[in-house]
Order: C-alpha cells, then structure tokens, then sequence
C-alpha cells in the first residue's frame, strides 16, 4: 500500500513526496509497475476481442474510434477491479494509471486513444466507484462533476447483461502462443512469461465469456511488422465468417520499452 500511496502521490501532487525510492528496491518495484500497466493493456485489448466477437460493437456505424478505444479501457478496468482488501490488485490498477501519467511520445506512440491523462484519471475514477467507501481515498482525484459509482454501475452492468455468460458451459478455448524472441527480446518474453498475465486473461475471459470463435493470444517480437511496439487485436477473416480468427498480439518491444523506461516521469515528480 505504501506504493500505491507513493505513485498516486507522485503522479498526482508531486510536492507531498519526500522519500526516495530504495536503490535495492527499485527493480522490483519497476516490474510491479510495468506489469500493472502490461496487464491492463493486454486486458484493453480482450475488450476489442470481445466487442468484436460477443457483441459485434466494433462495426457499430454510430461508435467513433474513439468510443471503441474508451469501451475498451471500461472493460479492462471492470475484468480487473480489484477488492479493496487485495493490495496487489490495487497497486496493478494504480500502476496502469501511472503509465498513462508518463506520456513521453517516445514510449506511447500511435495513440488513436483519448489524451493519457485522461485515460489515467478514468482508471482512478472507476476505481472510486466501483467501492467508494473502501477507496474514498482516491475520491479528490476524481474529475469534477463526474458520478464515478453512477459511470462503473452503467458498464458494469453492460457487460453483466451483453457480454457475460452464465450457462455453465465452456465456449472455445484460446490459445496461447509465446513466439521465440528475436532481436534482444529476451528479457520481455521472460518477464511477460512469469507475469502470468497471458494465462491469466485467458482463464478470466474462458471462464466468463463464451467464445465462438477461434481466438489466439500471441506474443512475438514485432519488429518490421506494422505496429511493432503496442499491443493490438485483430480478426482475421476466414472462408465463411464462423471461420474469423480473433488474434490479440502482444509485442515484446513494447514490454521491453516498458522496463528500461520504468518509473522515470513519476519518479522525476517525486523528487
Ligand atoms: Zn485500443
């Protein structure tokens, strides 16, 4: 919890900070930091998967880009609410925030999304509703005029009745490829390996959604590809469109840009 308090402290009113982040420390709290922020974009991504396979809200003629981009971030964030009593949940959801605060164009680039800042504040507003009494802490960050506990009801609910499944049966599992790193991206596969965060988003969306297609998470170094450093979702159309195949691709650039830019912009603030 005292890194919670540090990076929202950090983030959000850089004067209130006086304590150094310890040397010995400091690598562990970075892979804390860049696997709040991984797993939420993993998570953003599934959103697209879903919206795409579930509710068919990506070919909505009335949904800008951005509306897409905003759902996705809402559904992340309802797949990783965590309960006020799980303090390693709260710190990854913090820790997304963070990520959006370090909006350096040189580590988040080709954004078709809404401005980093805001995206962070969403975070921390949908946080807030989603259990204002445990974390009425975050309650003076939260954009005035906004009913955050109203706003995380209204998706919450969307996704209880649109998305989810309740029959008790299982719909296609996903698969899960690691692709062999090339050109120096060892240590990204590895960190994301032992995050679990692959294997975890896909027993979350198995286990709640029912998937009628194939679907593949796949990790890979990008590099000469068209995105090479961010996360993207796809659907690759098949023969007939039962045959579509949903690919959530997970770059290693951008988990390695990730830890060697680490805390820097927060950790400037604090000081
Ligand atoms: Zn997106």
């Amino acid at each position: 919890m005292r890194y919670l308090r540090w990076l929202v402290s950090a983030a959000f009113f850089s004067a209130m900070v006086s304590a150094p982040v310890q040397a010995q420390g400091q690598d562990a709290e970075t892979e804390a930091f860049v696997r709040g922020f991984v797993r939420f974009l993993a998570y953003h991504e599934a959103g697209h998967m879903l919206m795409g396979q579930i509710a068919d809200l990506n070919s909505r003629p009335d949904w800008t880009a951005t509306d897409r981009e905003d759902y996705a971030d809402r559904f992340a964030m309802i797949l990783l609410a965590p309960d006020a009593d799980d303090p390693d949940g709260v710190d990854e959801i913090i820790s997304a925030a963070g990520g959006w605060l370090q909006v350096d164009s040189s580590i988040v680039r080709n954004e078709p999304h809404a401005p980093a800042e805001v995206r962070a504040l969403e975070i921390i507003c949908l946080l807030y509703g989603s259990n204002p009494s445990a974390f009425s802490g975050f309650a003076e960050y939260v954009p005035e005029g906004r009913d955050c506990p109203a706003d995380y009801k209204l998706i919450e609910t969307d996704i209880e009745e649109v998305f989810r499944d309740y029959s008790g049966e299982t719909g296609r599992e996903i698969d899960i490829v690691y692709a062999a790193p090339t050109g120096g991206m060892e240590a990204a596969q590895r960190f994301l390996q032992d995050s679990g965060i692959v294997e975890d988003l896909k027993s979350d969306i198995e286990f709640d959604f029912y998937l009628t297609h194939r679907t593949t998470i796949q990790a890979m170094s990008c590099t000469g590809r068209a995105k090479p450093d961010t996360f993207y979702s796809d659907r690759v159309r098949g023969a007939t469109p039962e045959q579509d195949h949903f690919v959530i691709t997970l770059c290693y650039e951008m988990i390695d840009a990730r830890l060697k830019y680490g805390l820097r912009g927060l950790e400037d603030d604090a000081q």
